[in-house]
């Protein structure tokens, strides 16, 4: 047996898709490009999107289009990827992190609340799992929190109040309240990392809500100027002929998208109801057994939210780090890839070395030292989900008596 962690699902459809961009002779970001960015804002209910070559690239950009940068600070959870707090150094303002909730994968709002300052001007929200945040408690908060808010620039001023960027990575396609991921946040910056649940390879995007007083073209155009180069003209207008001339506005940056990994990603999402579909199936396979045998996951369907059921996140009844790490080592063994999300950020050397420590950090440490999260891909066959549960109750069944004698 060999069951990977997530490899891409890629049908004739995306194949078919990608030589047609090879075949077209337009290569870079172009036609297939703005189709996919039409395509992206009509599935997540916004006005425009824009495509980038990842999420990082999203989330930084979105900071500085928004004009965060030194003095300011941003906060976001201490259980996350490193790119969730990584961009906030990389436009130059202060990393604020914050514990998750006890017993929670997802931030601890009231903690949230209390590490804001008026310096604080946005904050990134991690859509963790696919399993959507609370957004109508975070705005709730930024909107409390009003008085302490200094805008510095326009788009700041429309938005009067602290801004809430969603790291949605895992995100695309889930629901809360009825309304899509990308159409809750001010800003979302979606991932289509090869591992992601839709993918372009590598690639990114992003989509926002409509702000009053700014339009959304001008939002659009800076978003471009800022991933090429500042120009004046993209590649496609510059290939128009005669249409040579361009201006360089800005000294900015390189991350746009091209049409080979756009056509990928229209394929993809042609696909993506489906794809969606399976992983519900396979989480409730999932739930059915590792429930019984009173493993603690995340809730991925409720009344209120519909994840993209991107993640299959377990703690195990065993609170021992090296013990969890057996029980991966032994499910390798049997062909079963499994993985750890996240080693909180505050265990890395890089946060170390900002001066965050983990004892700061009790609950993400507690959510972490547990957790084993299961393959979950759209290639699992029924038998394969079988396969894991069998093994991994198995496994952990010895696991547990060695623990306990
Ligand atoms: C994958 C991931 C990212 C980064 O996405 P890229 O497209 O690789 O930049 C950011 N945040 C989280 C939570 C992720 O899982």
């Amino acid at each position: 047996m060999n069951i990977p962690f997530s490899p891409p699902d890629i049908s004739d459809i995306e194949l078919n898709e990608v030589i047609d961009t090879l075949k077209s002779g337009w290569l870079t970001t172009g036609p297939k490009t703005k189709l996919f960015e039409n395509k992206i804002a009509q599935y997540t209910g916004t006005s425009m999107g824009v495509c980038l070559n990842s999420a990082t690239a999203a989330m930084e950009l979105t900071l500085r289009l928004l004009g965060v940068g030194e003095g300011d600070e941003v906060i976001t959870s201490a259980y996350t990827y490193t790119a969730t707090a990584s961009v906030i150094e990389h436009v130059g303002a202060k990393i604020v992190l914050v514990d998750t909730k006890k017993n929670s994968f997802h931030v601890d709002y009231e903690q949230l609340e209390k590490a804001i300052t008026p310096r604080t001007k946005a904050i990134i929200p991690v859509d963790i799992a696919g399993v959507m945040c609370d957004y109508e408690k975070l705005f709730e908060i930024a909107n409390k929190m009003r008085g302490l808010f200094n805008p510095s620039n326009k788009l700041q001023k429309a938005l009067g109040r602290i801004i809430i960027i969603a790291d949605a990575a895992h995100s695309f396609g889930a629901t809360y309240k009825g309304k899509r991921s990308g159409s809750l946040a001010d800003f979302t910056c979606f991932s289509f990392h090869a591992v992601k649940n839709i993918t372009t390879g590598e690639g990114g995007a992003v989509t926002w809500r409509d702000i009053p007083g700014i339009d959304n073209q001008e939002i659009y155009n800076h978003f471009m100027l800022l991933s090429l180069h500042g120009q004046s003209k993209d590649a496609l207008a510059k290939t128009k002929l005669g249409g040579w001339e361009y201006d360089i506005i800005i000294p900015a940056y390189k991350c746009n998208m091209t049409d080979i990994m756009a056509s990928l990603g229209l394929g993809q999402l042609q696909r993506y109801p489906e794809l969606l579909e399976r992983r519900k199936q396979i989480i409730k396979m999932y739930d059915k057994a590792v429930k019984q045998a009173g493993i603690e996951v995340m809730e991925h369907y409720t009344d209120e939210y519909s994840s993209s059921g991107h993640l299959y996140l377990t703690r195990i009844p065993i609170k021992n780090e090296s013990l969890r790490n057996v029980l991966i080592e032994k499910m390798a063994k049997r062909g079963i890839a499994t993985n750890v999300h996240y080693k909180p950020l505050p265990m890395h050397t890089a946060y170390k070395k900002l001066g965050f420590q983990i004892n700061d950090f009790p609950n993400a440490f507690d959510m972490y030292r547990n957790e084993v999260s299961l393959p979950l891909h759209t290639q699992l066959k029924d038998e394969d989900v079988e396969y894991v549960i069998n093994n991994f109750l198995e496994i952990l069944k010895e696991s547990i008596y060695h623990y306990v004698t």
